[in-house]
C-alpha cells in the first residue's frame, strides 16, 4: 500500500515553438504549474516531524523553489536550436534572463525537464519507499502534460 501526494509550485516564464502552425511561434508567456507527485509509504517513526507523511509538503516546496522556480521564473526558455530568438534575445542586456534548453519547450519537454530536476533530491529520511512517479505541467488552465519513467 502506497500514499502518493502533490505539491506545486509557480512560475512566470517566456517561451515560444518555433516551428509551431499557429501563434505559438510567437514570443510569449505563461502562469505555469509544475506539479510534482510523489508515492511512498507513511513514515510511522514515533516523535519525528514527518510521522504520518510521506514527506513533508514544505520541503517539496523548497526543492520545487530552488530546482525549478529560481531556474525559469521571470526568464525566457529558448531552444538552442532557435537560432532567430537566441539573435533576438542576445540583444537584451547581460540581465536578461534567458534559459536555453536543448528542446523546444513545450509543456511535454517541459515535464520531463521539470522530472530530471527534481528527482534527485527526493531523499528518502526514514526507511520508507519514496520516489516521484511523475510531473505534471499545467501550460494554460485547459493544457497540461504529465512525464513519468
Ligand atoms: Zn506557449
Amino acid at each position: 500500500m502506497t500514499t502518493r501526494i502533490r505539491r506545486y509550485v509557480e512560475t512566470d516564464t517566456g517561451h515560444r515553438v518555433p516551428n509551431h502552425k499557429s501563434k505559438c511561434r510567437h514570443f510569449h508567456g505563461h502562469r505555469y504549474r509544475f506539479e510534482a507527485e510523489i508515492e511512498g509509504d507513511i513514515v510511522d517513526t514515533p516523535g519525528v516531524s514527518e510521522e504520518g507523511m510521506v514527506m513533508d509538503f514544505s520541503d517539496v516546496s523548497q526543492i520545487l523553489m530552488e530546482h525549478i522556480h529560481d531556474v525559469v521564473d521571470h526568464a525566457f526558455i529558448v531552444y538552442s536550436g532557435d537560432e532567430e530568438a537566441k539573435l533576438a534575445l542576445s540583444h537584451l542586456n547581460s540581465e536578461h534572463r534567458t534559459f536555453v534548453v536543448p528542446f523546444i519547450p513545450t509543456a511535454e519537454n517541459l515535464a520531463k525537464w521539470a522530472f530530471d530536476q527534481v528527482e534527485p533530491h527526493i531523499k528518502n529520511s526514514y526507511g520508507t519507499a519514496l520516489k516521484l512517479v511523475a510531473m505534471h505541467v499545467r501550460e494554460t488552465p485547459k493544457s497540461w502534460a504529465t512525464w513519468m519513467p
